[in-house]
């Protein structure tokens, strides 16, 4: 059951304002912990250019706030202007269904982390009732764990560990 890697690439295509036709290959990261809750995945866009003049990155990293829906760190990118035209064209064109298209990317690859983690070794803070003996589902731990699903006599059911 355990999947394979998800596919974290993709191309983000501009529509826009003076970037518009341009497309930027992406890899999305997320951060690898299991346990957390983060909702925030790194966009890392390549450039098409990079002998431009001025001098522009060959990469530019946007910060996705998934909870707030907005580019982070959107304020450091403003120090360089083709940092700054990318992240503002995503932040203009990013409505619902780009959201809702990263936030299932997020789910897919912190999955993947909670597969691919040593458990054992991941810090977990249980809630106080646990330790004086009370049980804790595996979901209230590790959110991103995959639904175990199965049908019995046509009917769906989900367990619980
Ligand atoms: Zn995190």
């Amino acid at each position: 059951m355990l999947s394979t890697t998800p596919s974290n690439q993709g191309e983000l295509l501009i529509q826009q304002g003076e970037l518009a036709g341009r497309r930027y290959p992406y890899e999305a990261i997320v951060c690898q912990n299991p346990t957390c809750r983060c909702e925030h995945v790194t966009l890392k866009c390549f450039l098409e250019t990079p002998e431009a003049r001025p001098p522009a990155p060959v990469s530019v990293c946007l910060e996705m706030d998934l909870e707030r829906r907005e580019i982070s760190n959107i304020e450091e990118l403003k120090a360089n202007p083709t940092a700054r035209a990318l992240a503002q064209a995503v932040a203009a064109e990013s409505g619902q269904e780009q959201w809702d298209q990263l936030r299932r990317i997020y789910w897919e690859l912190k999955q993947y982390w909670t597969e691919h983690s040593d458990l054992e070794q991941v810090e977990v803070s249980f809630p106080p009732d646990v330790l004086a003996g009370a049980m804790v589902g595996y979901y209230g731990v590790f959110p991103f764990a995959r639904r175990l699903e199965f049908t019995h006599e046509q009917e769906s059911w989900v367990l619980d560990d």
